[in-house]
């Protein structure tokens, strides 16, 4: 509760402060909830579901569920034999390929599917060659067999979701 209320005052300050907050809905008590559709994805359905459940344990403000039917999903999941690739339209928002090339090559799929889903969350390629960051992508060994966000990515999206920041249309290939 107190901490509830920390953020409340907290994000009334950075309104104040003329920080883009969201313009709905009550001040920053519940995640945000982000539909996504793996129905296309063919064989990494499974994948796709625990690269959104590795976020799910981890972050706060952001949640990303299977897309109820009826609704349009922020959120969708294709497979095909080119790059693992996303293409977000703003933050929270966009659609992203498992690629065949990479899974061919030996990258590790839950990897894979958590770091495009970082994409979507709002975090760039940070090419540190280090398995430990996830946004690393490619330029981790092949070995690499950590899908986890680090405490940074972790409190990179926390941070982007509690204001809810505007963030242009942006391509992310796993490789490059
Ligand atoms: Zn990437």
């Amino acid at each position: 509760m107190v901490l509830k209320r920390l953020s409340a005052v907290l994000l009334a300050m950075l309104t104040m402060a003329g920080l883009q907050v969201a313009a709905a809905g009550p001040a920053a008590a519940a995640p945000r909830i982000l539909y996504y559709d793996a129905s296309q994805a063919q064989e990494f359905v499974a994948a796709v579901n625990q690269g959104a459940q590795i976020w799910n344990s981890r972050v706060t403000n952001v949640r990303l569920q299977p897309v109820p039917a009826g609704r349009t999903p922020n959120i969708r999941v294709y497979a095909d034999n080119g790059w693992p690739r996303t293409y977000s339209s703003s933050l929270g928002n966009g659609y992203w390929y498992m690629g065949r090339e990479a899974v061919n090559d030996g990258y590790y799929v839950p990897r894979i599917a958590a770091h495009e889903f970082g994409h979507i969350l709002g975090l760039p390629d940070r090419r540190t060659g280090l398995c430990a960051d996830l946004m690393s992508g490619s330029s981790a060994p092949v070995s690499c067999k950590n899908p986890n966000p680090n405490a940074t990515e972790i409190a990179s999206v926390n941070r982007l979701f509690a204001t809810s920041a505007a963030l242009p249309a942006r391509e992310f290939a796993f490789a490059g």
